[in-house]
């Protein structure tokens, strides 16, 4: 019998960037962890668009999105076992971070049993199966419905998203260049996240992209297709995927960016 373990895409920003095979960084890094580990990866829906990954630029990120991967005739302790030694050992130096959430957000299905269970081992009910699946068509649905509208303000066409949630809270102009993303003029619609920001509790902004091709610094191939995972050493080396085309998806304000700079044009511009 083959054995292989499949994979999910899922593409968030379908309706305003359709055909788009995507996964997550996050994602791509465990394909790479499972491939290298000797299994044979296929990326859902089988069809011949190339996989692209999603990468956030201005925030850490550390697997908020769900993760699926459905095993056909492995077991899926070898799975299990595989990614959270893996994931225990980026925690270590990621004390930030809640290992609970994690392990909620990486599911592992049985194929032939049709047991969905989780990295802290629950198994899910029929209903919360549903209810995962749900969850995942609410968010596509709710960026379409965002990517959809129109800015109101003429020379401010990029929207503002909050914490990569769904929900516009403002309009903008923005640069995306090597050296981060640069706010040229915007205006914040949403008075609690105006609020929030005069306040400090919001301090920066991030962006989402499709890394459409990019390059590992190893092994000088495409990064989708080696497994070489970015942030790992290799022979003293650091991996690096050099990203040498993206497409901007949407910006977001955060609480905790990497870099606090973009804001200061934002209360500036702000709610007048
Ligand atoms: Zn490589």
């Amino acid at each position: 019998m083959r054995r292989y373990i499949e994979i999910d895409s899922f593409n968030p920003y379908e309706k305003y960037f359709p055909n788009r095979k995507l996964v997550d960084k996050d994602t791509l890094t465990l394909i790479k962890l499972l491939r290298e580990d000797g299994h044979d990866v296929i990326i859902k829906p089988r069809n011949d668009i190339p996989v692209q990954y999603l990468f956030k630029k201005g925030i850490l990120e550390f697997f908020t999105n769900p993760f699926y991967a459905y095993l056909s005739s492995i077991p899926t302790g070898i799975v299990l076992n595989l990614i959270s030694d893996y994931l225990k050992k980026k925690l270590e130096r990621k004390p930030e971070v809640t290992k609970k959430e994690i392990y909620n957000n990486i599911i592992i299905i049985d194929n032939s049993k049709n047991i969905f269970s989780n990295l802290d081992g629950k198994n899910f009910t029929k209903g919360e199966q549903i209810d995962l699946k749900k969850k995942k068509e609410k968010i596509q649905a709710n960026f379409g419905q965002c990517l959809d509208l129109r800015s109101p303000y003429p020379n401010l066409p990029t929207p503002i998203f909050y914490e990569h949630k769904p929900r516009i809270v403002g309009w903008s102009s923005i640069i995306v260049d090597d050296m981060g993303i640069k706010i040229k003029d915007s205006q914040i619609i949403d008075k609690n996240i105006f609020r929030k920001i005069e306040t400090g509790k919001i301090k920066g902004g991030s962006m989402t992209g499709i890394a459409e091709k990019s390059v590992c610094s190893i092994c000088g191939s495409d990064y989708v297709n080696c497994n070489h995972i970015a942030g790992e050493k290799y022979n003293n080396n650091d991996c690096i995927n050099h990203i040498e085309k993206a497409t901007g998806v949407e910006f977001s304000l955060v609480k905790n960016p990497i870099n606090p700079e973009c804001l200061v044009s934002i209360v500036k511009n702000g709610n007048k």
